[in-house]
């Protein structure tokens, strides 16, 4: 029972925001609403497509029912207990319910070359968006406005949208990870971090670049240093059978060297595809291990609160005999 958009659309093809489907010996079927059915036989094949009557999950209950279903298989990270609830009830007491989860997201994290393909655009898309944006920086611009003008410039260039909202983040905010845009004007002598991603053809793309307006002290360049050999060793690390977390520890023990790794409060990089956070996770622990066809990024940082922060972020895609870095912009530090 895949209940997760991403997951039914990476398994038929299937684009619509609402429905579910069900994989079964017998065959697929989805169940969608009036909204979807067209639009999910014309993007389908082999998928039989079944109008809803009544509540989503009670009407896919009610068909699990019918086909007498004795094990059904969920991800229980992709339903709320209601959905369960009205799944359960209409199913009946004949199914047995078992979680499983990352199944799909397993598949997924695997990409092939058509999907690369499509990656490597979305990437060299947010590349081109993410030097434009950097030559409009100068004193007195909003963080707002350079997030709208990313946000226009993606769209010019054929993306469907941004892949998250957009960071842009001024001076001291450059210091908060995941800082929304603010009507804070930009000065003279500050760090700027832009993170955007876009999506094109149904992929995500993500980078992140620094830069500093005016002439950097000594230690806003070590701390780029730093973060620019972190990202270098971890993208060095990007291998086929390298472990998630031996990738991370790459980037952060770099950080170790220079004094700064207390400073580095996430982790190394996440997969990217059709959804901009996905399997692999490259963080403390994780031990699965990179196989060809995964996409991750590579985004170590360094926070100062109250100061600034650093981060430098592109996507790499694993290979059988290393790896590709997918996004194009120059990495140098540049001062405006
Ligand atoms: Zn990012
Ligand atoms: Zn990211």
């Amino acid at each position: 029972v895949v209940t997760h958009a991403p997951d039914w659309h990476y398994l038929t093809g299937f684009t619509g925001e609402s429905g579910v489907l069900l994989v079964a010996e017998r065959g697929t079927t989805l169940v969608t609403d009036g909204r979807f059915t067209v639009q999910a036989k014309e993007e389908t094949t082999g998928v039989k497509v079944v109008l809803q009557k009544g509540g989503l999950y009670a009407s896919v209950g009610e068909t699990i029912r019918g086909w007498k279903w004795k094990t059904a298989g969920f991800d229980p990270t992709q339903l709320t207990v209601a959905q369960f609830a009205a799944l359960k009830r209409a199913a009946g007491s004949g199914a047995n319910w078992k979680k499983v989860s990352g199944l799909v997201p397993a598949l997924r994290a695997v990409k092939d070359a058509s999907e690369l393909e499509q990656m490597r655009k979305a990437a060299v898309l947010a590349s081109e968006v993410v030097e434009r944006a950097i030559g409009m920086l100068k004193p007195g611009v909003r963080e707002l406005e350079i997030a709208a003008e990313v946000e226009f410039q993606m769209r010019k260039l054929g993306a469907s949208g941004p892949a998250f909202q957009t960071i842009v983040a001024f001076g001291e905010r450059a210091a908060l990870p995941h800082a929304r845009p603010t009507a804070r004007k930009l000065g003279k002598n500050e760090l700027v971090v832009l993170d955007l991603g876009a999506i094109l053809g149904h992929y995500c793309s993500d980078i992140t670049r620094t830069v500093y307006v005016g002439k950097a002290p000594q230690r806003v360049r070590r701390w780029y240093e730093a973060v620019l050999e972190a990202q270098q060793a971890a993208i060095q690390a990007v291998q086929d059978g390298a472990g998630w977390g031996e990738v991370d520890a790459a980037a952060r023990d770099t950080l170790t060297r220079f004094h700064l790794d207390r400073y580095f409060v996430h982790s190394t990089g996440h997969g990217l595809g059709l959804e901009v956070h996905e399997d692999p996770r490259l963080a403390r622990g994780q031990t699965a291990r990179l196989v060809p066809g995964n996409v991750v990024t590579i985004e170590p940082g360094v926070y100062v609160a109250g100061v600034g922060g650093i981060r430098i972020e592109d996507d790499v895609a694993v290979h059988r005999n290393g790896n590709e870095v997918l996004t194009r912009a120059p990495r140098d530090f540049i001062e405006i």
